[in-house]
């Protein structure tokens, strides 16, 4: 059986300017707490990033986050936005 690959987020090569960490020529910001859960976030230093969004609050600030990997939205009958916290088998069925 083959083994399913898995890529892990990174953020080498960023480096902590006087504005704040910079990392391919974007200024990042550190996740916000709604971030928590997801894969995506690394770790530097004492705080998370977020290789996928520079400016996570923004983010989600517009919605949830379409790049999250521990939460779904969903939209109900009402056409109201829920969201859904992804079980770990369904985290680990999406990297296969
Ligand atoms: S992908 Fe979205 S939810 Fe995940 S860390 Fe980045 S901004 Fe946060």
């Amino acid at each position: 059986m083959a083994k399913a690959k898995k890529t892990q987020a990174h953020i080498d090569g960023a480096v902590m300017t006087d504005e704040g960490l910079s990392y391919k020529g974007f200024i990042m910001d550190p996740i916000v707490e709604k971030c928590e859960g997801c894969e995506r976030a690394v770790a530097h230093d004492d705080k998370k990033y977020c290789p996928t969004y520079a400016k996570p609050a923004q983010k989600w600030n517009q919605g949830v986050c379409n790049f999250a990997t521990h939460v779904r939205a969903e939209v109900t009958k009402e056409g109201k936005v829920k969201v859904n916290p992804l079980k770990a088998s369904k985290r680990a069925a999406r990297g296969r």
